[in-house]
C-alpha cells in the first residue's frame, strides 16, 4: 500500500468501527435510551459507507450515489447527540414542538439533497474529480446548503454549551465526563473547517468522518459512565429495602418521610402512616437505647441508633436504625448462663453462689442478718471408691435436685455448689432456730433417699455447718462461709451425719 491508498485503508477500517458500535449498541438495546445509541450507530455507518463509496468511485453518478448514503445518516448525527447529551446530564426532555423544530432541517437537507437534481436549491451542481486513488464529488453549494451548514454548526455550539456547563460546573462526575466530550466535538469541528478553509478544486480526504467516530466513540465512553451512576439509586434502594436493619426517616418537625421494609415489619403502624404524619412510638425510638417488640410472633431485641441528621437533603432531615440484636442478646445470656451454672448439677458455681449471695446480703442488709448453710457429702470418696466416678456423679445430681425442689420455698435465699460434694447456701431472713431446723430436715430427707446403683442401695448422708451473723456483727461473706466450714468440720469430727452451729468462742 502506499501512501495515497492511506485514505481509502482509513475509511475501510472505521466502517469496521462503525459496524462494531451498531453490534454494540444491539447489544445493549435493553439499557435505557439506548435508542438513541443504535440509531447513532447506524447514521454514522451509512455517513462512512457512503464515504467509502464517494472515495471509490469511477464517475459522477458513483461518487454522488455515495454522497446521498452520507446524507442519509450524516444530518442527523448531530441533533441524536444533542439529545442524548442532554439526556446523559439529566436535563428535562424537550417538548415534541422542539424536537420537530429540531429534525426539520436535517429531514429539509435529506429531502432537498435526494431530490438533487431535480430541484437545484441544495446543489447547483455536482462535478466529478479523481486523482485515480481517491474521488470527490465536487459540489456547488446551493442556498439550502448554507442553511445546512448554518444548522450543524448552531447544533455543535448548543452541543459545547452542554459540555462547557458540565465542565464548569460543580458536578465532579460531570466534570470528569465532559472531558473526553470535549475532545470528542471539538474535533469534528477542526476537521470539518479545516476541510472547508483548503482548496476548493483539488480532490482531498475528508477528515471529518474519522472525526466523527471519535465524537461518538467519547459519547458512548461517558454514557457509560452515565449508567453506572443511574444505576446507584436503585441498587441503594434494592440494598435498604432487603436488609434486616429498619430504617425511618422524618423531616425536622419529626414527621414521616419514609421508612424501609424491616422498619415496617417491626412497626406494622408505619404501613398506615402518610408522608408528612405523625409516626406512632418515635418517642418511645428516640428516648430508648434498645427495644423489645415482637415480630412475627418472636420477641425481638432492637437497638436503636442515635438520630443521624442527612446532611445532603436540603430541607431537613433525619433518620434512625434499627439493629436487630436479638441473637447477640440471646448468645449473651446463654454465654452468661453457661459461666455461671455447674454444669453437672445445673445449680449456680461458686463464683455465681457468691455474686448472688453478695447481692442478697446487699439488698436485705436491715433486716435479720445472715445464715449460711454449708453441706458436704459424707465420706463421699468411699461411695467414688465402691461404685465408681458415675455413681458419684449421679449421687451429686440427685442430691441437688433434691436441694432445689427444697429450696423453692424461699425467697430470700441462694444456694449453689461449694465445690466438689460441698454446697453452699445462704439465708437472710430466717432465725437461727429456723436454720437449725431447715438444716436438720436437709440432712434426714437425703439420708433417707433411696438410692440404688446397678441394683446396689447406696446410703448417702451429709454433715452441715451454720454459721450466723447479725446485723451488729456484720461478717464479711467469706468469714461466714469460714465459720461455716467450722462448724461442718465439727459435725465430721461428731460422727456425721449431724448439723452443728458455729459457736464463736473467742
Ligand atoms: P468426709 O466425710 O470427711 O467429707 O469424706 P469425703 O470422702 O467425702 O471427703 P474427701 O474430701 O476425702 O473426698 C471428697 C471426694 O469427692 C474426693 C473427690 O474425688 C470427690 N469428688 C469431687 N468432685 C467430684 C465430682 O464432681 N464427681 C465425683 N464423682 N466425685 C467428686
Ligand atoms: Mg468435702
Ligand atoms: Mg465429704
Amino acid at each position: 500500500m502506499g501512501l495515497a491508498e492511506f485514505p481509502v485503508v482509513v475509511s475501510f477500517l472505521s466502517i469496521f468501527i462503525s459496524i462494531g458500535m451498531i453490534l454494540y449498541s444491539l447489544k445493549y438495546r435493553k439499557a435505557e435510551n439506548s435508542y438513541f445509541f443504535i440509531f447513532l450507530s447506524l447514521q454514522l455507518f451509512l455517513y462512512l459507507f457512503g464515504y467509502l463509496l464517494e472515495l471509490t468511485s469511477v464517475n459522477v453518478s458513483e461518487a454522488f450515489y455515495g454522497v446521498r448514503m452520507q446524507y442519509m445518516g450524516f444530518p442527523f448525527i448531530l441533533p441524536n447527540s444533542y439529545l442524548f447529551l442532554r439526556d446523559i446530564f439529566g436535563h428535562q426532555k424537550i417538548s415534541k414542538a422542539q424536537t420537530t423544530l429540531l429534525f426539520i432541517f436535517p429531514l429539509i437537507t435529506v429531502i432537498s439533497m435526494q431530490t438533487y437534481p431535480f430541484q437545484k436549491f441544495f446543489y447547483e451542481n455536482v462535478q466529478y474529480v479523481s486523482n485515480t486513488i481517491i474521488a470527490n464529488a465536487q459540489i456547488t453549494p446551493g442556498p439550502l446548503y448554507h442553511i445546512h451548514v448554518v444548522y450543524q454548526y448552531c447544533v455543535t455550539v448548543c452541543i459545547l454549551g452542554l459540555v462547557f456547563e458540565a465542565f464548569f460546573g460543580d458536578n465532579p462526575l460531570m466534570k470528569k465526563q465532559s472531558v473526553p466530550l470535549l475532545i470528542g466535538f471539538f474535533l469534528p469541528i477542526v476537521t470539518s473547517v479545516a476541510y472547508v478553509v483548503a482548496e476548493n478544486e483539488a480532490v482531498r480526504f475528508d477528515y471529518t468522518p474519522l472525526a466523527t467516530i471519535v465524537s461518538i466513540v467519547m459519547l458512548v465512553y461517558s454514557a457509560n459512565n452515565h449508567n453506572l451512576l443511574q444505576v446507584m439509586p436503585f441498587v441503594k434502594d434494592q440494598v435498604i429495602d432487603t436488609m434486616a436493619d429498619g430504617f425511618i426517616v422524618f423531616d425536622t418537625k419529626q414527621h414521616y418521610i419514609d421508612a424501609n421494609a424491616a422498619a415496617k415489619r417491626i412497626f406494622p403502624e408505619l404501613y398506615q402512616v402518610n408522608h408528612g404524619e405523625v409516626i406512632p412510638r418515635l418517642e418511645q425510638l428516640l428516648t430508648n437505647k434498645q427495644i423489645i417488640v415482637t415480630v412475627d410472633g418472636m420477641d425481638c431485641i432492637y437497638e436503636v441508633s442515635q438520630i443521624q441528621e442527612i446532611t445532603s437533603f436540603k430541607q431537613g432531615g433525619y433518620y434512625i436504625v434499627l439493629h436487630d440484636i436479638t441473637e447477640k442478646a440471646q448468645l449473651l445470656e446463654e454465654l452468661h448462663t453457661q459461666a455461671s451454672m455447674d454444669y453437672l448439677t445445673d445449680i449456680y458455681n461458686r463464683r455465681a453462689f457468691f455474686e448472688k449471695a453478695e447481692v442478697l446480703s446487699q439488698r436485705n442488709y436491715h433486716q435479720k442478718g445472715n445464715i449460711a448453710l454449708l453441706l458436704d457429702i459424707d465420706n463421699f470418696k468411699q461411695i467414688n471408691d465402691r461404685y465408681g466416678h458415675p455413681c458419684g456423679d449421679k449421687v451429686l445430681q440427685v442430691l441437688s435436685y433434691e436441694i432445689r425442689q427444697n429450696m423453692q420455698d424461699f425467697q430470700h435465699a441462694v444456694f449453689g455448689r461449694y465445690g466438689g460434694e460441698e454446697f453452699s447456701f445462704l439465708f437472710t431472713s430466717i432465725s437461727i432456730e429456723q436454720a437449725e431446723t431447715i438444716a436438720d430436715a436437709f440432712r434426714q430427707k437425703i439420708s433417707e433417699i433411696e438410692f440404688t446403683w446397678i441394683n446396689q442401695k447406696v446410703g448417702v448422708t451429709v454433715s452441715i455447718g451454720i454459721s450466723v451473723s447479725t446485723k451488729e456483727m456484720d461478717t464479711s461473706l467469706e468469714d461466714l462461709l469460714l465459720q461455716a466450714d467450722i462448724a461442718l468440720y465439727e459435725a465430721k469430727k461428731k460422727g456425721r451425719n449431724q448439723v452443728c452451729l458455729y459457736k464463736n468462742t473467742q
